[in-house]
Order: structure tokens, then C-alpha cells, then sequence
């Protein structure tokens, strides 16, 4: 039987990236794939500004990163932020069975269509996500509304 993992710890990561993203001039949105004991499977986060590529999201990066894997079931996507329909849609293709959200205050996304579908959702509400998401948003709001396509 496998633990229950420290989920706090698994965002680390994910928010390592997001930083990461914010430093390279980006949008501060990352994510990784863990399977379910514990081991790193793939991390990654938003380049549409480094790479000029809408569809590299924090989540579809790390899903990348993490190459072929056999099932999905026992995964955990870690993201920062609550993942968008794109990212939604990934989780339920791949049937990625737990989807970890940092937060889902500046942006709710699928986070209730995940959960009508079976996928387990934990919203952790970490401040540090919440913060580092609103405050990039109100300073380059023009860029969110692309990002979330609403431009
Ligand atoms: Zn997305």
C-alpha cells in the first residue's frame, strides 16, 4: 500500500518552476507529474513568452518531460495554478487519477469538471501560489487574458 504523499512537498517542485518561469521573463505557471510513490516523474513550466508557443502550459511541459509512461492512473499532476480546459482535457485523456492545485483563486479552471469526471482534485489554497499569481496578473494583465485565451 503506498502512503498517502506529502502533497505540500510535491508543490515545492512545481512552484521551483514557476519561479523559474518568472525569472526567464515568463508567466510564473508550473507543474510536475509524480507518480504516486513519490518518485519525479517529469517537471516543466509555461514558456508561451521564452519560446513563443501557446501551448506549452505548466502542465503540458511536465507532462513532456515525463516521456511514455505505461498507465496514468497512478499519477499525480502537481500544478500551481488550477489547470486550465487544455490542461483539464490532458488529465482526462491520459486518466491522470490525482491533480494536486496550489490554487484556484485567481483562476478555477476545470478543477469542478475534473471532479464531476472521478478525477481526485486537492486545492491546497498555498499562499505563496495565490500571491505570486495575483500579483503577476495585475501587473501584465493583457498577457493573462492571452493566456486563458480571453483576448
Ligand atoms: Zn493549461
Amino acid at each position: 500500500m503506498i502512503a498517502t504523499p506529502d502533497y505540500r512537498a510535491l508543490l515545492d517542485t512545481a512552484i521551483e518552476e514557476a519561479r523559474q518561469g518568472l525569472a526567464e521573463g515568463g508567466i510564473p505557471i508550473g507543474a510536475a507529474l509524480y507518480h504516486a510513490d513519490g518518485r519525479l516523474l517529469g517537471c516543466g513550466h509555461n514558456r508561451r513568452v521564452q519560446e513563443g508557443d501557446p501551448s506549452i502550459h505548466g502542465e503540458t511541459d511536465a507532462f513532456r518531460k515525463a516521456g511514455r509512461q505505461r498507465a496514468y492512473r497512478d499519477t499525480i499532476m502537481v500544478t500551481t495554478l488550477a489547470p486550465c480546459w487544455y490542461c483539464s482535457g490532458l488529465v482526462r485523456q491520459f486518466n491522470i487519477g490525482t491533480v494536486v492545485v496550489g490554487e484556484a483563486v485567481n483562476f478555477a479552471g476545470g478543477v469542478d469538471w475534473l471532479r464531476e469526471n472521478g478525477t481526485e482534485v486537492v486545492v491546497l489554497d498555498d499562499a505563496r501560489c495565490v500571491s505570486m499569481m495575483g500579483e503577476w496578473i495585475a501587473a501584465n494583465p493583457g498577457l493573462w487574458n492571452e493566456d486563458i485565451g480571453e483576448e
